[in-house]
């Protein structure tokens, strides 16, 4: 744990009692600080009791004589609506910072690595780790992905933070402090809490104002969303152009997944293609982006070389659970908007598609120029009905309501049609809230009913990064 000690015999609120906030609460109370808590749901209260922390209701609270307020990244700053709790630390001039600028200023001798996108964080956090640790440096992985951040070892002037940002964490970042910057790509996400996709594409924007001096920013020019960001750097930032899609003549590259570094140095091409963790576009632009990140951190290239092929993607992604005669189950519950659903449609034929949950403002319309490759689709959660509207006449589909129902349906449909390379794939294009605890709970469910059926043979994680 990391111990906060910036706010000693201060008082500050911490709102939003998830693992992120009781971990700020607990390295704020290691540090001194005169803590009160609050979450809007009297459970996460509760448990904030039973772990010691007093409990205020923020609406009543006297916000005089309060230093700062720490929202979890979950907690609306400005749109739909700012929270009370924010409208009262405004009001008081009250200090409003997330975890991570908690972690920063604490440990502000370590070194930052960050990255952003609408799709592609986690797998790049875990690669961009995946070659440091490698490379024998002193790491710790979190921030979005994993562990929250207050809950990771110190590591002082010798260690290397690997954060994955969310946009809304990015929202309560302050100083500068990032190293190396890697924003991935922008497609629509979260348009609800940033107020608009002028609003999200800002929040993105921020990541490059929180560059120390002499730091890398990585930036994918595959949007165009991106590539205006790119334009509005300052000339004095350095700057690592990627691409999955075109032969940078400066940057690093993975058009047809062969990864070219252009920076300089003369260095070999690396062939991702037949690596198991990077099939598919999606996977050559976050090999891309980590590449540069990791070679801006100073790794050989042919370390990183050698650790690309060691690297084991995360599971829910794309993840080839088991085979039922010659049937492919896939978990792709990290799928929670259209994009991201996009690269798993695009990866297989002959797809059994499970989908829905509770769906992102496009819905599925962007996913049209796949629907050729879709069996049948297999609909649950909140989105059913709107998923149908978009499916009607287009597709054939079913209601299912539930992820059991869905999965058995498919089943029994794909092994009836005996097509060799089917896929039955859990590809929500939705967040999980509605069924589901997360994205994570989902997958696992979706796992283990897989692997209860009958003659299903279990897939090796090693073997599961597939397309
Ligand atoms: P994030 O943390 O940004 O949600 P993940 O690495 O967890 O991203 O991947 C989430 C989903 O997005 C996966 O289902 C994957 O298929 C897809 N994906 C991964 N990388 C990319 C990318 N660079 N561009 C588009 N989609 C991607």
């Amino acid at each position: 744990m990391i111990e906060v000690t910036a706010y000693r015999d201060r008082a500050v609120m911490v709102l939003g009692l998830g693992r992120s906030g009781l971990a700020a609460a607990a390295a704020l109370r290691e540090g001194g600080a005169a803590i009160v808590t609050w979450d809007d749901d009297p459970k996460a209260r509760g448990r904030a009791k039973q772990e010691g922390f007093p409990v205020t209701d923020p609406t009543v609270l006297d916000w005089s004589h309060v230093d700062a307020l720490i929202p979890s990244p979950g907690i609306p700053l400005d749109h739909p609506e700012p929270h009370p709790a924010v409208v009262k630390a405004r009001a008081a001039r009250c200090e409003i910072l997330g975890d991570i600028e908690l972690l920063t200023r604490t440990q502000n001798e370590a070194r930052y690595v960050g990255i952003t996108g609408t799709n592609g964080k986690s797998t790049t956090t875990a690669l961009i780790g995946h070659l440091l640790q490698q490379d024998g440096r002193r790491i710790e992985v979190g921030g979005n992905l994993g562990a929250p951040v207050l809950s990771l070892a110190p590591l002082g002037r010798e260690g290397t933070y690997v954060l994955e940002l969310s946009s809304f964490q990015i929202d309560l970042m302050q100083s500068p402090c990032l190293d190396v910057a890697v924003l991935l790509n922008i497609t629509p996400d979260h348009l609800d809490r940033h107020g608009g996709l002028e609003g999200y594409v800002a929040a993105k924007r921020r990541l490059f104002d929180l560059l120390r001096e002499k730091a890398t920013a990585v930036i994918g020019m595959d949007d165009a969303h991106c590539r205006t960001i790119r334009k509005s750097l300052a000339s004095g930032v350095t700057v690592v152009e990627v691409s999955a899609r075109q032969a940078l003549d400066r940057g690093v590259s993975a058009a047809e997944g062969t990864l070219v570094e252009r920076l300089g140095e003369t260095v070999p091409a690396i062939d991702l293609a037949r690596l198991p963790a990077f099939q598919g576009e999606h996977n050559w632009q976050n090999a891309a982006a980590a590449w540069a990140a990791a070679r801006a951190a100073g790794l050989k290239p042919e370390h990183a070389a050698r650790s690309l092929a060691s690297f084991v993607n995360l599971p829910h992604r794309q993840e080839l659970v088991a085979v039922v005669n010659d049937v492919r189950y896939v978990n792709d519950s990290k799928a929670t908007n259209a994009t991201a659903t996009a690269t798993a449609l695009q990866a297989f034929d002959a797809i059994y598609w499970i989908a829905g949950g509770r769906a992102k403002a496009d819905g599925i319309a962007p996913l049209a120029p796949h629907f050729p490759r879709l069996r049948h689709a297999f609909l649950i959660g909140e989105a059913m009905e709107a998923f149908a509207a978009t499916l009607d006449g287009k597709v054939a589909y079913s209601r299912c309501g539930d992820l059991e129902t869905a999965l058995k349906a498919a089943h029994a449909m794909a092994q009836a049609a005996g097509e060799r390379a089917a896929v039955v794939l859990l590809s929500p294009a939705c967040a999980s809230y509605d069924q589901w605890k997360n994205f994570e709970e989902r997958g696992d469910a979706f796992r283990s009913l897989v692997l209860k059926l009958p003659d299903a043979k279990p897939v090796t994680q090693m073997e599961g990064a597939v397309s």
